[in-house]
């Protein structure tokens, strides 16, 4: 028999069902989650804690919920290997999120750029909840003892804090939390918005024409593409101040593997609309298949939900041994 006594390396990353994943979230997150699942125990979440954050209606969230959990098999995660889970299934991540609040700043939180931005755009709901949304995120890593986590630049800011609170609370408890590593890639980490190219994209924008859902069908990924903001020279190059064409580089360079200097050469004397035109393709030709599987997987919603449950149980199972230790240490009474 094969020798499996090494230890594989654990990784963790979970994703909002606020709304479809958008080609940002794919490029940035959950390409890598497919690549990185053979190599590593693996465990990944629909994050619908976190998408309470801000006001959902709950017929929706509950489509998009598993909306999110067939894709994330769609794009080739396998619920044999991975543990692929609903968060609000599993009950140790609220409740190690309690206890971690109170090891954790109410002056380190108020410094979150995540937090500034969206207690902007919901002015009218600016939530505890969303307030100490990287310490639930913090729990969400803690639990599973996650030695990488993969996510976009967006995330590093919640990510260091989430070092923060496990080496503060090892610092005085003894080794109880793994030190997680972020694991951010090269390209691909922070894709803009079409619309506001110095903005993030986000399944969350109110204009849908910032963003590429994953279940936009062909002739909408046109439309987008065509209608994304540019710049006035007219040419295809990657530099400063050329934010739009920038990021319409970018997402060529990750779907079709072309490097910046290759994609300059292949559009010299060329003009935006055809560029325009072959990064629309090179996202149709990336997400069809997935999208392909995706009508698959909705087909067999009990399928779906039998995967959850199993998913559910093992992260259940896995973080409660976490959850255990941490509670003994605080020195909660046990029976
Ligand atoms: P929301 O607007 O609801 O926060 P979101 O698009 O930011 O949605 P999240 O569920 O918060 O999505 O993030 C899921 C993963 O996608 C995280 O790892 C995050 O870093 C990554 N991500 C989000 N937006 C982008 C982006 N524009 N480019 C690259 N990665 C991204
Ligand atoms: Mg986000």
């Amino acid at each position: 028999m094969e020798n499996t006594a090494e230890k594989k390396q654990k990784i963790l990353s979970c994703i909002q069902p606020s709304g479809i994943p958008t080609l940002g979230n794919y490029l940035g997150a959950l390409k890598n989650w497919a690549s990185m699942a053979d190599g590593y125990d693996s465990a990944f979440a629909v994050a619908d804690l976190h998408s309470i954050t801000v006001r959902q209606e709950p017929a929706k969230l509950r489509k998009q919920t598993l909306e999110m959990y067939a894709l994330l098999l769609s794009i080739g995660l396998n619920p044999e290997e991975s543990i692929i889970f609903v968060q609000s299934h599993v009950t140790t991540h609220a409740q190690l999120a309690w206890i971690l609040n109170c090891y954790t700043q109410f002056g380190e939180m108020s410094r979150m750029t995540q937090f500034k931005d969206k207690s902007q755009t919901h002015a009218d709901n600016v939530n505890v909840g969303l307030f100490s949304y990287p310490v639930l995120m913090a729990a969400d890593i803690l639990l599973y003892q996650a030695d990488y986590v993969p996510i976009g630049a967006d995330q590093k800011q919640h990510l260091e804090i989430a070092r923060d609170i496990a080496n503060r609370f090892n610092g005085i408890y003894g080794n109880v939390f793994t030190i997680p590593e972020p694991y951010i890639g090269k390209q691909g980490a922070r894709v803009m918005s079409l619309q506001e190219p110095t903005k993030k994209m986000s399944k969350s924008d109110a204009n849908v024409n910032g963003f590429i859902s994953m279940l936009d069908d062909k002739d909408t990924i046109v439309r987008k593409f065509k209608k994304a903001v540019t710049d006035s020279e007219a040419k295809v190059r990657y530099a400063e101040g050329k934010d739009g064409v920038n990021n319409l580089m970018t997402i060529y360079s990750c779907c079709t593997g072309k490097t910046l200097e290759e994609i300059e050469k292949e559009f010299d004397g060329k003009g935006y609309g055809d560029f325009k035109m072959a990064v629309a393709q090179s996202v149709i030709d990336v997400l069809e298949p997935v999208q392909n599987k995706f009508n698959d997987y909705m087909k067999n919603t009990d399928y779906l939900k039998d995967c959850a449950k199993k998913g559910a149980e093992m992260a259940q199972r896995i973080s409660q041994r976490t959850l255990d230790k941490a509670m003994k240490k605080v020195g909660f009474m046990q029976l």
